[in-house]
């Protein structure tokens, strides 16, 4: 004879498993939840979700397109067009989250504008990120495409670019839809030479297939630690239709397309502008997106970067003001640091004519100018503390001159 069955009760309707088609059980012998009421608690989640979701885009602080650039002149030198672009896209970005919460979907779509930005390095790409970065109330995450590989190489997965904008956002995945990556180095996953190669290109081609899943607004399994992702794990699913992408990199030797370009036709440029009046020593503003296409990106992933700008190469002035000028300039943290010593500390105007100086002469652009005031300022830093006498002390040329020849120069020649 079968066994009767036990008696199964739902805490929440008082049901009974003979009354229910389904009865979750609980570790507590003969309660559990029936079908209905997991349902209607299901339904409850989901509720108060959307909920959060809609009071977080309501609550968010929209900054206009003028503070942005404000905010942003007070960390970076020049880069006015850059800055305007950035301030605008990330503007709309805000209008465009706030213009869904409050109309859904059903009105005018509004396309996502992701940027990519080209400029040497040095010359404030990640700078602009980061300062960006700072001022918003979206999660914000940088990541290297040098990194990146197609599945089933050593290497990280694409996917992985967004576990770093869950982890920005707290593993929060509603914020973190909302978010803002910003991928450096996307010149590194060009494509080597214009004829598809016979090996595979791991690192090129391949990486920019799998992104533009990211980018063209899809479900996403994210795995939540990054790194490889391995059958066993659980992922997080991301939905990326929102969130907007900003990719950088050098592309060194695109001049020389731009150049070919601008040679053979100035057909699409405005009508203004002729051969005579090119900026030869700034070829990087006539910029298109054909350039970089001929440069080895995939006309697809050009496609979902709708805004391009460039960077411009930075001059002695904007060296020299990079030193001083800057909210975080490099001679303020100094005088800051030895201030908490009780140190006046001074630059002789000619002592950072100097370090211009070197970091031309080295290539080191603005990138190189910490390393050569951190050579110049060690033997201070080190000497300085505990001594009861100096109280103001003034970089000279003649001082940064002999250190720098002393050490630094034969360690900056093997960088
Ligand atoms: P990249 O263009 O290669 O991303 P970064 O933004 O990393 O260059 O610049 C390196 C460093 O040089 C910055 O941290 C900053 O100290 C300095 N720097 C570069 N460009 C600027 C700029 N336009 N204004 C102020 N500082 C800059």
């Amino acid at each position: 004879m079968a066994k009767k069955r036990a008696t199964v009760q739902c805490l929440f309707c008082g049901k009974t498993n003979n009354s229910v088609k389904m009865i979750l059980e609980s570790p507590v012998e003969g309660w559990g939840i029936c079908e209905e009421c997991s349902r209607e608690a299901a339904r409850r989640l989901e509720e108060m979700t959307y909920k959060n979701e809609k009071e977080q885009i309501e609550s968010l602080d929209i900054k206009f397109p003028k503070q942005i650039n404000d905010y942003l002149n007070q960390y970076v030198i020049g880069q006015e067009r850059a800055k305007k672009v950035l301030s605008v896209a990330v503007y709309n970005h805000y209008k465009r989250l706030k213009y869904y919460n409050e109309i859904g979907e059903d009105d005018v779509q509004l396309d996502k504008s992701n940027i990519i930005m080209i400029g040497q390095t040095g010359t404030g790409k990640t700078l602009l990120a980061r300062t960006i970065a700072n001022l918003l109330d979206v999660p914000f995450a940088i990541a290297d495409a040098t990194v990146l590989t197609e599945a089933g190489y050593v290497g990280e997965d694409v996917e992985t670019v967004l576990t770093r904008l869950l982890q920005a956002a707290d593993y929060d995945v509603s914020k973190a839809q909302k978010g803002i990556v910003f991928i450096d180095e996307i010149d590194k996953i060009a494509r080597k030479g214009d004829n598809p190669s016979i090996t595979r290109d791991v690192s090129g081609e391949g990486v920019q297939q799998a992104l533009l899943k990211l980018l063209e607004g899809s479900i996403v399994n994210v795995p939540p630690q990054g790194g490889r992702k391995h059958p066993n794990q659980e992922f997080i699913q991301l939905d990326t239709r929102n969130i907007l992408f900003i990719a950088a990199g050098a592309f060194d030797g695109i001049e020389r397309h731009i150049g070919l370009r601008l040679n053979n036709s100035t057909i699409g440029f405005k009508e203004s502008l002729n051969r005579e009046n090119i900026d030869k020593e700034n070829i990087l503003q006539y910029v298109q997106p054909q350039d970089l296409k001929k440069f080895g990106l995939i006309p697809e992933l050009v496609g979902r970067f709708p805004v391009l700008t460039h960077l411009n190469k930075l001059d002695r002035t904007a060296l020299k003001q990079i030193l001083t000028e800057p909210k975080n300039a490099i001679t303020k943290q100094y005088k800051k640091l030895f201030e908490l010593d009780g140190i006046d500390l001074e630059f002789d105007s000619d002592a950072l004519e100097y370090f211009v100086d070197i970091a031309e002469k080295y290539s080191l652009g603005a990138r190189g100018l910490r390393g050569i005031m951190e050579e110049v300022m060690m033997d201070l830093m080190y000497s300085t503390p505990g001594e009861e006498k100096q109280k103001n002390i003034t970089i000279t040329k003649e001082y940064a001159q002999n250190i720098f020849e002393k050490q630094g120069g034969i360690l900056f020649q093997n960088r």
